[in-house]
This record gives structure tokens, sequence and C-alpha cells, in this order.
């Protein structure tokens, strides 16, 4: 569903991604781990082409992300992205938060939008919430709110971006379980994080990434059992 292609990217002179490949199939679950630095939110936000490569090549669903001449408009609306700070619109709803894309992107008519907004915003626990504002929510809450928001576009695909790393520990969990459940049902997911428990229980497969490469690419038992190279075995020595 994802195939990224030899992919190079420089900041100025600053080589960010070098010779950057993967692919994702429907329905895996990629884990993007790695130092802080070493490129993993650049590499991320390329499938969706929030950040163009200079070179290389990506597909998604067989739509050509890097020819300039591809219209993203609809990838960006059906692949799902989860950031660190959640990003809920502050001055909205809970309920318009979930609806305002599929209105003006998707062209739903309001009373779709709220049912299917409403669905998901159920499914992450919070359906008693639609009339407040995010900033009324816990971080927790609204980073599940976040979730519910991309799940309303009935997205091909979710990237999430460290989801859990701005929140305090006991709203780790609450996050984590919404996204097993995502993972279990099989959407195709690409996350990064640090959270190892995450990629233990429900990753099949785990990218370690260090100084904008592609380090391992491998099955979660590899990674976990021996990982080849000696800067995944430090990382993950460092880490559980
Ligand atoms: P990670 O998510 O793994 O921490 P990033 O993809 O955010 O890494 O960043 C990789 C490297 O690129 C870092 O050294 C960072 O400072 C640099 N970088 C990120 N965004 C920019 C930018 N807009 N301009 C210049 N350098 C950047
Ligand atoms: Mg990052």
């Amino acid at each position: 569903m994802i195939k990224i292609e030899n992919i190079n990217k420089w900041y100025g002179h600053f080589q960010v991604l070098t010779d950057c490949s993967t692919h994702v199939h429907k329905g895996d679950v990629m884990v993007i781990c790695g130092p802080s630095g070493s490129g993993k939110s650049t590499l991320i936000k390329t499938v969706n082409g929030l950040e163009p490569v200079q070179d290389g090549s990506i597909l998604v669903d067989n739509v050509a992300v890097t020819d300039p001449k591809t219209d993203l408009s609809w990838l960006r609306a059906r692949i799902g992205m989860v950031f660190q700070n959640f990003e809920l619109f502050p001055h909205l709803t809970i309920r318009e938060n979930l609806t305002i894309a599929q209105v003006k992107v998707l062209k739903r008519g309001l009373d779709e939008a709220n049912a299917k907004g409403l669905k998901y915003l159920e499914r992450v626990g919070l359906l008693a919430h639609q009339d407040k504002f995010p900033g009324q929510l816990s971080g927790g809450q609204q980073q599940r709110v976040a979730i519910a928001r991309a799940l309303s576009m009935d997205p091909i695909a979710m990237l999430f971006d460290e989801p859990t790393s701005a929140l305090d520990p006991e709203m780790i969990n609450e996050v984590l379980d919404v996204m097993v459940g995502l993972a279990q049902e099989g959407m195709t997911m690409m996350v990064v994080t640090h959270e190892m428990g995450f990629a233990r229980r429900v990753a099949n497969r785990i990218v370690f990434m260090d100084k904008g490469m592609v380090i391992e690419d491998c099955s979660k038992d590899d990674f976990f059992g021996a990982p080849r190279s000696p800067r995944a075995a430090d990382f993950l020595s460092k880490i559980i």
C-alpha cells in the first residue's frame, strides 16, 4: 500500500533522509523508532507529501506522491495523521472538530458527518464530551478525539508521530489502547513511538532509523530477538 523507494531529502546542505526505502502492506502495523533527530518525523510526513523529497519515489495506494503533477488533496484527506500535540481546533467544540473536515474536504452533509464523528467519539469513549472545547479535556482525552477525528475521514491508513510523548504517564495507556484496537481490526498503520510495549503487542514490522538512514527494517521478533546492527542493540538496551 505504501512504497517508499530510495528517497533522499536535504534541508539546505543538511541531508535529513539518506536513501530510505520501506514497504507497508495493507494491514501492516509498522513501528518506527530511533534516536531523536534521526529523521522519523520527516520520513512519516513524506508519505502524504507534507514533506517533499528531492529524490526517490513514494507510492501510496498507487498514487505517486512524489510526482509533482499529482493532486495530493484526495490522498491527504484519506491518510489519517495524529501528532504529538493533538492539534485540535481550540475554538471549536469536540463535535465540530470531528465534522469540519468531513464537511469541507469530503463534502459530506452535516447529518452524515455528525453521525460518523459521534460513532468514532463513542468508540474512543468520549461521547459525553461532544459539546465541550478541547481545553476542557485532558491530554489523553484530546488525543483520543484527534484519533476519532482522523477515523471519521475513513482513512486508508493512519500515521502516528509520537502520539503519547506529550502525555502524562497515567494517560498513555488510554491512547495506546485505542491504537491497539485499531491495529487488531486490521488498520494499516505507521507509528513513530518509543513505546516498545506497544510495539511488542501489535507491531508486525519495525523500522529502526539513525542519522537519516533506515538501519533495520524487519519483523518484530527479529528486532527484539536479535537486532542485526549494533546501533539498534544499543538503542534497545537504553530504552527497555
Ligand atoms: P526525529 O523525528 O527522528 O526526532 P526529525 O525528522 O524531526 O527527527 O528531524 C531530523 C533532523 O532534521 C533533525 O536533525 C532536525 O533538527 C532536522 N530538521 C527537521 N526539520 C527541519 C527543518 N524544517 N529545517 C532544518 N532542519 C530540520
Ligand atoms: Mg520526531
